[in-house]
């Protein structure tokens, strides 16, 4: 049996959501995040036909890496168990090959040499190559964005939207957005189930996380579309697009000379993601972190507001929150200026 190092299984298993999602077991809204995060999924056991889910995402299990349990046929999986489950792959050897092959490269011939103990080496290596193949994906789909007026509709400005790099996939009728490491496809058309989709087995990481260097008020909200609306209106915004990236965000912080707005959609178990990502944030970073309940009433999130009112009106919005926030009181250096609260 091939040998694995413990490291690197444990920086595999994390992608049991990724997993979980690509799978149809749960959708990215689906996740929810309590304590540790948590959420209720439709069981992926392909034996158990599982309606309703009586399935739980457990990441942050007492036992290391993330697992889901399926309280009605009892079973406990983690990445690779699962992957044997629903592959049928009854080998351990076969199970980390496959989870290596999803989440660790796209390349056949990484994957069945021995997993090297440095990781991050290989997969610098890998992200070149798939960096490639997703930049031109990109590039292609940007010829196409005025095929579309989904963003145009929503308030975007053609500007805009050209120089953020936003593409249309014409085949697939999806909005593409490049993210910080690869993108996310929109769905145009209501009658898409999947709203939101990302590259497979590649890491979409956050959008925006360079303003993690900046100084001033940076809005950290769930989606990149979001992200773009409070740009279009002059602010900055952060976006984690994938629950899996509360940990890089949080881990992203560390000496940040931002103010963090966390303001996520306003339904219950959004908020509460928001309100363990302001404490974790708060707690092991100590970053000045501001969190709102309903902060874009009487809207659902900053696109909402975009397209109904404009973004000379939620530019207002945004200086408002940034002006009031008693984060300004926290004395820090360089930046005393309320005003400068917000860059344009
Ligand atoms: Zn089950």
């Amino acid at each position: 049996m091939r040998y694995v190092d413990e490291n690197v299984k444990n920086e595999m298993g994390l992608y049991l959501a990724d997993y979980l999602i690509e799978s149809g077991c749960t959708t990215l809204d689906g996740f929810e995040m309590r304590n540790n995060i948590s959420c209720k999924v439709s069981c992926p056991n392909p034996a158990h036909g599982d309606n309703p889910p009586s399935a739980y995402y457990l990441g942050n299990w007492r036992y290391g890496n993330p697992v889901v349990h399926c309280r009605s046929c009892g079973n406990v999986w983690d990445l690779f168990r699962l992957i044997g489950v629903r592959e049928n792959l009854p080998e351990f050897s076969q199970q980390v090959e496959r989870a290596w092959e999803l989440y660790g490269s796209r390349d056949r011939s990484a994957a069945t040499r021995t997993v090297p103990k440095n990781l991050q080496a290989v997969r610098e290596e890998v992200a070149t190559e798939d960096k490639v193949r997703i930049q031109q994906y990109i590039l292609n789909s940007q010829q196409n964005i005025l095929q579309t007026d989904f963003w145009r509709k929503r308030g975007f400005t053609e500007d805009f939207v050209k120089a953020r790099g936003l593409g249309y996939d014409v085949q697939k009728k999806r909005l593409i957005i490049p993210t910080d490491t690869a993108y996310v496809a929109i769905a145009t058309q209501s009658d898409e189930s999947v709203c939101y989709k990302s590259p497979k087995g590649i890491s979409v990481s956050l959008s925006g996380s360079t303003h993690l260097k900046e100084q001033g008020g940076v809005f950290v909200v769930e989606r990149a579309l979001d992200a773009l609306a409070i740009e279009q209106a002059g602010g900055r915004a952060i976006a984690l697009n994938s629950v899996s990236n509360v940990t890089l965000l949080i881990s992203l912080a560390k000496d940040s000379p931002s103010w963090f707005f966390i303001t996520f959609d306003n339904d219950e178990f959004r908020q509460r993601m928001g309100n363990d990502l302001s404490t974790k944030l708060f707690v092991i970073q100590r970053v000045p972190v501001e969190f709102y309940y309903d902060a874009w009433h009487p809207y659902k999130g900053p696109t909402e507001w975009l397209s109904m009112e404009g973004h000379g009106r939620l530019s207002d919005h945004i200086e408002k929150m940034l002006l009031e926030s008693h984060m300004l009181d926290i004395p820090r250096k360089q930046n005393g200026k309320r005003k400068e609260a917000i860059s344009r």
